[in-house]
């Protein structure tokens, strides 16, 4: 793909979406994106800080009734609509994604194309959003539950798969008929704006959708604290999301915690090794590692340790690094998190960690001016060290040792994040014990530490969410209320 070609389809500033209108900053202020791939200035993108947000809150609140009056399936059918309008410029859309995270084209274009499979899903929910009817214990009465929107919603999202992101939260939001208001992550402001610009062609009614870029602190943290605002959906970290949780839970409203974690990968003696190998990569290194799935241990039996560390290291070795489809994986998406995983290798190597592969930013012509990590396998590492508990968001994974089934599973428990693992055994005994027994929210056998399919809910335990889950049906728990309803019938009124 050629760059200036690309370059286009991202406007030199990036406004905020707010009562239908693509607006500036109230204070007219900017801040600059960087192209994670080449360190140029990409975009311009509006500073908003609290009189924005009020202004999109104000907006959603015009918008919100009437749009909670749309009947479900004809709010379905307008959020249908907008996924069409998303599929017919799925490739604008994954151009946008690849360009401005670094990704390749390709893995742009399947997070494109996931979140469209998610839009469909969603979009079907206006024809069901089920409630239950069911017995009562009283003679000629009736007992039924309906849902009810919240409100507002304000929907706060990180940048490693930004149109994926975008799409988890605005579909279960609008489809339960709430207004929201998105705060788009910094590093991923083009790819929101997109989305906002379809919704909007698509006929989406002015305000039902505000969208609001700028940093966490000054335009996520008056999204959090503003009082007419009744959810918060959050996916980023967990030190983020702990503020969240605080500062809304001061009014009561409703939150849904999405936040990092530190997967194991468990590799048994009886593993097909190749399969557990190709795994192991994908889960360690697709997306550059940030993927709050990402497998950052990998738990490896010592009957076979050595050599499966011979096989990791071989195929790391041949992983290419770079921002096209040719390539493996990419940039991380800023230098700051550049910097800080870097540090925190070369900490670990201090305290004596074995790097078996890469270890550093690369910095050959091709790659100095981007935000390019190496595949990085550290082992040696202490299962309390600060590289075992931290979650570096990169292409950075540790091997550990242990003698068998059991001191795996202590080990896999042992991490203050629980949000997915994976196991690897042709001895079904062993993988039902570690599927009951592994506390995570989403584990798989013989497979990667990945993501949820849209119709599933993904979500994590202990410092991994607060536990609410996204997507499946699951997510319209988060955005509804469900009322009780009781109808007392009187059979002499015939
Ligand atoms: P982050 O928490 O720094 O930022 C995420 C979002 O929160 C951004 O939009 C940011 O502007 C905003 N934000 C930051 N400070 C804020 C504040 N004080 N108030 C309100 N909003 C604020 O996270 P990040 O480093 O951008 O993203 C990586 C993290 O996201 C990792 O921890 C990763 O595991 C997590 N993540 C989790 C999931 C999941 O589904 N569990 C999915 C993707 C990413």
């Amino acid at each position: 793909m050629v760059n200036s070609l690309m370059e286009n389809l991202i406007p030199e500033f990036i406004p905020n979406w707010i009562d239908g209108a693509q607006v500036t900053a109230r204070a007219n202020q900017q801040f600059e994106k960087i192209n994670p791939h080449d360190g140029h200035v990409l975009t311009r993108v509006a500073r908003s800080r609290a009189a924005d947000i009020d202004d999109a809150v104000t907006a959603a609140q015009r918008a919100h009734r009437a749009w909670a009056d749309v009947p479900p399936v004809r709010r379905g059918m307008m959020l249908h609509d907008v996924t069409m309008a998303l599929k017919q410029n799925r490739e604008t859309m994954a151009r946008i994604v690849a360009l401005e995270t670094g990704k390749s084209y390709k893995l742009a274009l399947g997070e494109t194309d996931g979140a469209i499979e998610l839009g469909i899903f969603y979009a079907s929910e206006g024809q069901r959003l089920y409630g239950r009817t069911t017995t009562s214990g009283a003679p000629n009465r009736y007992a039924m539950t309906v849902r009810q929107p919240l409100g507002i919603a304000g929907l706060i999202i990180a940048a490693n798969t930004p149109i994926a992101n975008t799409a988890w939260k605005v579909y279960p939001a609008l489809v339960c008929g709430n207004a929201a208001i998105l705060k788009a992550a910094e590093d991923t402001p083009a790819t929101s704006w997109y989305f906002g610009k379809l919704a909007h062609e698509a006929g989406l009614p002015p305000g039902v959708l505000n969208i609001v870029h700028g940093y966490g602190e000054e335009a996520g943290a008056p999204l959090v604290a503003h009082p007419n605002v009744d959810v918060i959906s959050f996916t980023g970290s967990t030190v983020v999301g702990k503020f969240i949780a605080r500062t809304a839970g001061e009014r009561l409203a409703r939150v849904s915690l999405e936040l990092g974690g530190k997967n194991a990968l468990v590799v048994c003696d009886d593993a097909d090794l190749e399969n557990a190998a190709k795994w192991v990569v994908l889960s360690a290194f697709s997306n550059a590692g940030q993927r709050c799935a990402s497998a950052t241990r990998v738990i490896v039996f010592d009957a076979v340790y050595d050599k499966f560390c011979e096989m990791l290291i071989t195929r790391a070795n041949t992983l290419r690094v770079g921002p096209s489809d040719d390539d493996d994986f990419g940039p991380v998406i800023n230098a700051t998190q550049l910097d800080c995983m870097e540090d925190t290798v070369a900490r670990a190597r201090e305290h004596g960690a074995r790097i078996l592969c890469g270890g550093a930013r690369l910095r050959d012509d091709a790659h100095r001016d981007g935000f390019y990590m190496s595949p990085t396998i550290l082992d040696n590492v202490d299962a309390r060290a600060e590289i075992s508990t931290t979650e570096l968001f990169g292409p950075i994974t540790c091997l550990y040792r242990v003698k068998n089934f059991q001191e795996a599973l202590t080990l896999a428990n042992d991490s203050p994040y629980g949000l997915t693992a994976s196991i690897h055994t042709r001895n079904v005994h062993r993988a039902m014990q570690f599927v009951q027994k592994v506390q995570v929210g989403v584990v798989t056998v013989n497979a990667g530490t990945y993501g949820s399919e849209p119709h599933m809910p993904f979500g994590g335990v202990k410092q991994s969410g607060n536990g609410s889950r996204e997507p499946g049906t699951e997510a319209l728990d988060i955005y509804s209320n469900l009322k009780d309803v009781y109808f007392q019938l009187d059979p002499n009124s015939l």
